[in-house]
């Protein structure tokens, strides 16, 4: 077994001075950065940096840039707005997001609570916590509870097993999810002991959060592997991400990689409008043309949707490059992946009754547009 994560996370980059232990470069305005938004790394993600600016550093280095944001908002999906209890968002008619945590493994500069990173708004007590399940015990509706922070796994396996137990307890909560960055970061904290309690609680859901190929490792191979391993199905959600993986290539080969480690694609994010993470910022054709490199030229597992949180607080909406060229009474005319046209002939409207005159026995080629 390797290295403890809590002696892991003692060794964290917190100061901008000890980035020079390995790389060379002016930490004058990393310093001013870090102090509006602070900066956390965790020595394991840290070692994973290779060069100046790479695909990892942009994730978790402060950049100059955060201060020259002239758009962006501090809550760009106006959580605060639907919270009836602190750190609880009820957005969805049967489910809620229930932050739980402060902390995370490393802070993501793009992170769409960038305004509460390394800056808790609020102190999680028993008596917060207990106001949250509360709320859900009282809210037949919510059949759905997504544990989200922070990072909840950041907390004690004891206290993660304390909030489980009381949601599972309450009868029309029927799933249990958590999402954490912590396999990507932090692997070492997911452990045989953390796994064999979360498997007390299923049906319980795991979404991880990998940006970028090069975070695959064989650390988050074994830690995505014990949480398989404990019954846990895996979804990723990622951010597209100016400069680190905005690239349809690069997309491929992360979620191809995802599969390898038992990890389903599960929501690929346009970048919040957070404010400080303008240069993050992609135009929303970049996150059609990655999933026109996806369908139908990989695996459908590995294909994840690709989301427009609504600013202001209007969900998730999905967005697909166009697929479906026309649709009329008599006909649905589709393009594939190829770019070849069909055609699907459609059954009357209203008519269960098979039609007399046979438009299905037709030859293929006049199926072809
Ligand atoms: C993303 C999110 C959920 C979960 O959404 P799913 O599409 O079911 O994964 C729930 N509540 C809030 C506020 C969310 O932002
Ligand atoms: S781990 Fe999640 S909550 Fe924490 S900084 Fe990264 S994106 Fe934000």
């Amino acid at each position: 077994m390797s290295e403890d994560w809590k002696s892991i996370l003692k060794k964290s980059i917190t100061r901008p001075e000890q980035i020079l232990e390995r790389f060379k470069v002016d930490i004058e305005p990393i310093k001013a950065v870090a102090e509006k938004y602070p900066m956390f790394v965790s020595r394991y993600y840290f070692n994973l940096i290779e060069e100046v600016d790479d695909p990892i550093w942009k994730q978790c280095i402060p950049s100059p840039l955060e201060l020259q944001d002239p758009y962006g908002y501090e809550d760009p999906l106006n959580e605060e707005g639907d919270s009836p209890v602190p750190g609880l968002v009820h957005r969805y008619p049967d489910r809620v997001l229930m932050c739980v945590s402060n902390s995370c493994a490393t802070y993501c500069r793009f992170c769409t609570r960038k305004r509460k990173v390394g800056k808790p708004a609020i102190n999680f007590t028993d008596e917060i916590y207990l106001a949250q399940i509360q709320y859900v015990r009282e809210n037949p509706s919510i059949r759905d509870v997504l544990l989200s922070g922070g990072d909840p796994f950041m907390l004690p396996d004891e206290k993660i097993e304390f909030l489980l137990k009381k949601l599972r307890a309450i009868p029309h909560v029927e799933i249990l999810r958590i999402g954490s960055r912590v396999p990507c970061t932090l692997p070492q904290r997911i452990t045989p002991r953390l796994c064999r309690m979360l498997k007390k609680y299923h049906p319980l859901y795991v979404n991880v959060h990998f940006e970028h190929p090069r975070e695959i490792t064989d650390e988050a191979e074994r830690a995505c592997g014990l949480l398989a391993d404990a019954g846990i199905p895996l979804g990723n959600q990622s951010v597209l991400l100016r400069g680190v993986n905005d690239d349809p290539d690069v997309m491929k080969s992360l979620v191809q990689k995802l599969l390898k480690i038992r990890v389903r694609p599960y929501y690929l994010f346009q970048m919040d409008l957070v404010k400080g993470t303008y240069h993050f910022r992609t135009r929303v054709e970049v996150g059609l043309k990655i999933l026109e490199n996806l369908i139908g030229k990989t695996s459908g597992l590995a294909v994840p949707r690709f989301v427009i949180d609504a600013p202001g607080g209007g969900g998730k909406i999905p967005l697909q490059p166009e697929y479906v060229l026309s649709m009329d009474d008599e006909k649905v005319v589709l393009r594939n992946y190829e770019g070849n046209i069909y055609v699907y002939p459609q059954i009357p409207r209203g008519g269960e009754e098979i039609p007399s005159t046979p438009r299905f026995h037709q030859p293929y080629a006049q199926l072809r547009g």
